[in-house]
């Protein structure tokens, strides 16, 4: 278990008997190290010796759904991480878990402690109560406030990035260009703004494999912003191009009107003709 797995050294301490009371980890992708965290989460906790799947305890399935009172996550809320979600923590935290062995918090975003909800934390990382675990999670270790860092254990987790370039065949120099123009395109998509859309796209990119290049990098961007919504694990450099605040349903429809445009670029479509009709059924399906 955990053989080749980042979070192999704290599943060792856990086997010793040597948990600490709390973890840093620095990672270059948040989500996939959330997933792999709620596997050791399982691991240290279900009564059923876990095992890398487990459908016979409710805390595994509840785990799986998010839905487990004594692990709670805390992300930031607008810029920051809030003092009142930490007093909440708290409060939550007073009473003993029910199906799990420790109360577990995961702060998302670590950095983005301010001074006063990271005074309200340092409780559980300064006086460390038998039972609470904890995770800060953070892309940059070095910008996390020092009183915190230096109670915690601090490790870093790094996983190989999902390749776009190689998937899609494009060097980074395309890839950063298209981001900056897909960013604007879905923009100006989603404003409503009477612009010439066509000429936005066709100045820049006119031969029709880079247009397919182009839309299936938005495309990408959708899938991920699924994945992100159903809880599964996404890329956050594709995610990052633009933001989509849609829900499931909207998002659905849009990766089928995708889809739609590149079969029919693919047979050889008219291509204005296709970009007007894309925008019209992107601004249609506005959630
Ligand atoms: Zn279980």
């Amino acid at each position: 278990m955990f053989k080749d797995n980042n979070l192999k050294e704290i599943y060792e301490k856990y086997r010793e008997g040597r948990l600490a009371h709390a973890y840093l980890i620095e990672t270059n992708n948040t989500p996939k190290l959330i997933n792999d965290l709620k596997e050791l989460i399982k691991v240290i906790n279900c009564p059923e010796e876990y095992q890398g799947s487990c459908k016979l305890c409710n805390l595994c399935n509840l785990i799986d759904k998010n839905n487990l009172p004594s692990l709670v996550t805390i992300e930031p809320d607008g810029a920051s991480i809030k003092k009142n979600q930490i007093e909440e923590l708290k409060i939550n935290f007073e009473t003993k878990p029910i199906y799990s062995k420790y109360n577990i918090y995961i702060i998302k975003n670590a950095e983005k402690l301010n001074g006063s909800s990271a005074n309200a934390m340092l409780k559980f990382v300064e006086e460390p109560t038998e039972g609470i675990l904890g995770f800060f999670i953070t892309n940059n270790k070095d910008v996390i406030i020092p009183t915190i860092k230096s109670r915690c254990q601090s490790l870093v987790i790094t996983y190989d990035s999902d390749n776009i370039l190689d998937k899609l065949n494009i060097t980074t120099e395309q890839f950063t260009s298209y981001k900056e123009l897909i960013n604007l395109y879905l923009n100006k998509i989603a404003s409503n703004a009477l612009i010439n859309h066509k000429e936005l796209i066709l100045n820049k990119v006119s031969e029709r494999k880079d247009i397919e290049i182009l839309f299936k990098i938005i495309f990408e961007i959708y899938i991920n912003y699924l994945e992100k919504n159903l809880n599964k694990s996404y890329n956050e450099e594709i995610t990052n191009i633009y933001e989509i605040k849609e829900g499931t349903k909207e998002i659905i429809s849009k990766l089928n009107i995708i889809t739609k445009f590149l079969q029919d670029l693919s047979y050889n479509g008219n291509m204005e003709l296709l970009l007007d009709k894309f925008v019209i059924e992107m601004r249609e399906n506005h959630g």
